[in-house]
């Protein structure tokens, strides 16, 4: 259970008066968490079946725009509602909020009560339930990374976005004593999270000016990406209450390496490891070599689950860490995936694509379907890369651009058979729409290149 509090911890503690409000959430298509603060007397008496939200809220952009073309919703539709139904085994404590407790939401249809297809978590929960069928459980660990910066995001805004200074004058990558001086936001992140029942693991400085790492220990998939997005929401709470700001973005400078969300995966079969077999070359099992193949071969299928903005392709650049080929090495962190772990229990794939605005649910669930297409084809893993791979010319690249990404997710197959024809009609009219907005926009390099000179 990923939560910390049960329906009845909750009741007690709202009947005791130490908690009066329940935040009901739900993921949106970007990541992020959605809903109403409840006062928590009505929640514990009513609000627990149900509440209801505008279903544009699933069909919209970071802007709140409400762009043309979707199936599930229009104006001419009349934007209508979607039951958001409380999943009771995610309540938990919010400590960094006073009185405050938080539950996770389906979103549901209006009329039928089914679950809607495009909404992320159901997206990842049928993968699950695809895999429990074939007889696994994933576990999954998203890594954090994202960077604090020394004013508030309001003052940030205010200025227009020009006054970005990173809370740290120089590279902090495992630093102590600069991290040190940032323990006025990153040990609140730690504890609050921790005492919200999240298994924190640690958080580090990372390779560039003001970036943070943190890390969560691996858990069932839908946890993971549950903890994922309470986490993501917390760093950039726990930062504005301190007069900080936390970017997400994954390429703010381009002078500097980006934020990444690596996705660290491993399937297990009745509590054992099932990627594990110690008489395998670097313990790779069979079944762990047909997930990877199948990982590999549908990359670029599904890199705008793992990259879904313009300014996420800014992050695949030579040199930085962040990948740009579509192949596996053992420990070696210039390939799209890497092996970790190798021969022990602990044997895992760490897909290195993801930038740090990767939704989780919709990153983890188009993973696991191009694992389960890898093991029900038993596609053969072809040999590692060794090196580096950024010069490898033979090997396949992601695509690098937005608009490339969207014609790969519009025209897979695959994906269309795994998560259906609308849910990919359904997310490739979004990467369209990003593309749109960006193609209005007259840049500042733009001008500054042109205005004299062209
Ligand atoms: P790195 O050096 O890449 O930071 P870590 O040892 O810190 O590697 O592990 C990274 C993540 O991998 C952690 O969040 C950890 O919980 C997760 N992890 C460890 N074992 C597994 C596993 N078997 N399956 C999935 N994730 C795992």
């Amino acid at each position: 259970m990923a939560g910390t509090m049960t329906f009845d911890d909750l009741k007690s503690r709202v009947a005791e008066g130490s908690i009066d409000t329940v935040l009901v959430c739900f993921v949106d298509m970007q990541g992020r968490l959605t809903g109403k603060r409840f006062h928590a007397v009505n929640f514990v008496e009513t609000s627990f079946k149900e509440t209801h939200c505008c279903n544009y809220l699933l069909a919209t952009d970071l802007e709140m725009a409400t762009p043309d073309g979707y199936a599930s919703t229009s104006w001419q539709a009349g934007y209508g509602d979607y039951v958001m139904a409380p999943d009771l085994d995610t309540i938990r404590p919010i400590p960094w909020l006073e009185g405050t407790a938080m539950v996770l939401c389906d979103v549901l249809d209006h009329h039928t009560h089914e679950p809607v297809p495009h909404s992320p978590r159901a997206i990842l929960k049928k993968q699950i339930k695809r895999l429990e069928e074939l007889g696994f459980e994933a576990k999954m660990a998203t890594e954090l990374e994202f960077f604090l910066f020394e004013k508030s995001f309001d003052d940030i805004r205010k200025g227009g976005f020009r006054d970005l200074t990173p809370i740290s004058g120089y590279n902090e990558d495992y630093h102590i004593l600069q991290t040190t001086k940032e323990e006025d936001v990153m040990r609140p992140v730690r504890n609050h999270l921790f005492a919200a029942g999240l298994p924190i693991e640690n958080t580090k400085g990372e390779a560039a000016a003001g970036q943070e790492e943190l890390n969560i220990r691996y858990s069932p998939a839908l946890d993971c990406a549950d903890y994922h997005s309470i986490a993501k929401h917390a760093i950039k709470e726990i930062a504005w209450q301190n007069g900080r700001a936390a970017t997400f973005l994954p390429k703010w400078d381009m002078n500097q390496s980006g934020s990444s969300s690596h996705v660290h995966q491993s399937l297990w079969k009745d509590g054992e490891a099932a990627f594990f077999d110690k008489t395998a070359q670097h313990g790779m099992s069979t079944l762990m070599q047909h997930y990877m193949a199948g990982l590999i071969k549908y990359a670029p299928d599904y890199t705008y689950f793992l990259a879904p903005y313009v300014n996420s392709y800014k992050r695949f650049a030579k040199g930085t860490f962040a990948p740009t080929k579509t192949v596996w090495s053992v420990d070696n962190r210039t390939a799209g995936f890497r092996l970790c772990g190798e021969n022990t229990k602990s044997i895992r794939v760490e897909c290195r694509i993801g930038g740090s605005d990767l939704n989780p649910y919709l990153a983890q669930a188009v993973m696991l379907a191009a694992g389960i297409k890898g093991i029900e084809d038993a596609l053969a893993l072809a040999p590692a890369t060794t090196g580096d791979v950024y010069e490898d010319a033979k090997a396949t690249d992601i695509p690098q651009t937005l608009r490339a990404a969207t014609e790969t997710l519009r025209g897979s197959a695959f994906l269309r058979d795994a998560l259906g024809e609308d849910v990919v009609d359904h997310y490739t009219r979004a990467a369209e729409w990003e593309q749109e907005e960006f193609d209005r926009v007259v840049t500042d390099w733009e001008i500054a290149r042109g205005f004299e000179r062209a």
